[in-house]
């Protein structure tokens, strides 16, 4: 059996290596315990990765990943891994909305204390009636004073709080949905109150900061991937990559006794950490593990889809660095050429088509989806009638995040399982997010606060002197 060090040292074993199991193995490690991290990939970053484009060689991310304000945890995490200065983060909120007929729009943060900030989006923004502004301000008040936490929250989606609020159908789909449908990839009318709540309040309510969208100036691979690998590295974290684990053994306790990975190898530690995907774990833990709480209750949690179109044209064709297109299924562009800094009038621009809850594209053929997409480009943007397509890359992401419909937040379950050394992480797990990278680190840390909590000592702290953890 391969271990991972003397037996007299409390060890970890993290298995996969998306931002939770890089949280997770970063904080034990910097707690001073010896981690372990398996990867089934060959690059750290999990969803949140880039890949060279086979024709040009441009790197490309598998999604546009965009950050808010409020993302506190990541913020705090990318700083500590020495890459903030490879993110942009608006300094107030400033986004393009475009209808059918190509009016613009313009959602705009104001300073101030809260509501207020929202004032002068609702003020400057032309998709809503005078009423329907005042709607809005209405719902807000409201969702400022809700509880999201009252049960009745988890079991109403957020459209139907939303209309039982006055909000109409226009203020829904014009306001509300353009915040919704991309933080929660999903549709408005399948989230549920209680999360869509938790971005109003958490999200839109907090301040003026919390609202400014950021985005990463650097492909996903040099903004998360590789500067992570470093820091893990640099923690003394034995990370394998390419390594996927195949199962994990358990004794009839439920006490894990090791991880059977890719080429037959063996390792064992003190302590586990699952930061694997929903529909991933329960296929690598023993039958009677998997039919007790809470893994009986992944089985019960679903995934929705995004699709990423990138376009590369001739000549410029779009100005800012991203809009959104309502009642379209462009929905957000995002315009990397000018968000990576390269000159269009040189190498062409690189666009981004970002669309959430895909449902309607995941099972297009490619070359179908493309054209529409193009075709819809030509339409809302006038400069892409005369410029050349050079090439269309489509990236489908069937299991892009899991669905918070209403129901969902019960099947969430937190770091501790009924294994005495499995500890759970993974965006999915309890963490009052979305599906989001916030999500993913705050779900790392609450696993490593598990595991020091019931273990208590690690090497380097004063309880080590005691000696191997006490379970
Ligand atoms: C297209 C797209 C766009 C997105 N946009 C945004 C956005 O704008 N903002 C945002 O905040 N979030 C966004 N997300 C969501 C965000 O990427 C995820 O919520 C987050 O990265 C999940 O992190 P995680 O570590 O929990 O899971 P993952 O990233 O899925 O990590 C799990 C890791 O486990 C590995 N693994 C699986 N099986 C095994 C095994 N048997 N052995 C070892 N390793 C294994 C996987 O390879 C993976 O690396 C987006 C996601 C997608 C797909």
């Amino acid at each position: 059996m391969t271990g991972n060090g003397s037996d007299s040292e409390p060890s970890a074993l993290v298995i996969g290596g998306g931002l939770a199991g890089i949280a997770a193995a970063g904080r034990l490690a910097e707690s001073g315990w010896r981690v372990t991290l398996l990867e089934a990939r060959t690059s750290l970053g999990g969803r949140a990765f880039s890949f060279a484009d086979r024709e040009s060689g441009v790197e490309l991310d598998n999604g546009q990943h965009v950050i808010v304000g409020a993302c506190r945890n990541l913020m705090e995490f990318l700083e500590r891994i020495g890459v903030s200065d490879l993110w942009h983060v608006q300094p107030r909120l400033n986004v393009d909305v475009y209808d059918r007929a190509g009016r613009g729009g313009k959602l705009y943060g104001l300073g101030g204390p809260a509501p207020a900030h929202l004032l002068a989006a609702f003020i400057t923004y032309r998709h809503l009636s005078l009423g329907d502004k005042l709607r809005a301000v209405r719902g807000v008040i409201a969702a400022m004073r809700a509880n999201r936490s009252a049960p009745e929250m988890e079991t109403t989606s957020f459209y139907d709080w939303l209309r039982a609020h006055g909000q109409s159908e226009r203020c829904i789909y014009n306001l509300w949905n353009v915040i919704i449908e991309g933080t929660l990839n999903d549709n408005i009318r399948d989230v549920s109150a209680a999360m869509g709540l938790m971005i109003t309040q958490d999200g839109l309510l907090q301040g003026r900061r919390e609202i400014n969208i950021g985005h990463p100036l650097v492909p996903l691979g040099q903004a998360i991937g590789a500067p992570c690998e470093a820091y893990l590295h640099d923690l003394g974290v034995r990370t394998l990559l390419g390594c996927p684990a195949h199962a994990v053994e358990a004794s009839a306790d439920g006490r894990v006794q090791r991880v059977v990975a890719g080429g037959g190898r063996e390792w064992s530690a003190d302590v586990y950490v699952s930061a694997a995907p929903f529909w991933v774990l329960p296929g690598l833990i023993p039958d009677r593990l998997a039919e007790q709480a809470p893994f009986n209750s992944l089985t019960g949690l679903r995934a929705s889809p995004i699709v990423n179109v990138h376009l590369e044209y001739d000549r410029p064709v779009m100005d800012g660095d991203f809009c959104y297109f309502l009642d379209n299924p462009l929905q957000w562009v995002f315009n990397t050429s000018r968000i990576r800094g390269s000159d269009p009038r040189r190498d062409g621009q690189l666009l981004a088509v970002s669309i959430s809850a895909a449902w309607d594209h995941i099972d297009l053929p490619r070359a179908e989806l493309a054209d529409r997409i193009a075709e819809e480009m030509r339409a809302a943007f006038p400069r892409a009638r005369q410029a050349r397509l050079v090439r269309s890359i489509v990236v489908k992401q069937r299991n892009a995040t899991f669905r918070c419909t209403p129901g969902a937040q019960r099947m969430r379950p937190g770091p501790v399982t009924a294994s005495p050394n499995l500890f759970l992480a993974g965006e999915w797990t309890d963490t009052g997010w979305p599906s989001t990278m916030e999500g993913a680190i705050i779900s790392g840390y609450n696993a490593a606060a598990a595991v020091m909590s019931r273990f208590g000592a690690a090497p380097g702290t004063a309880e080590e002197k005691s000696g191997r953890p006490m379970v």
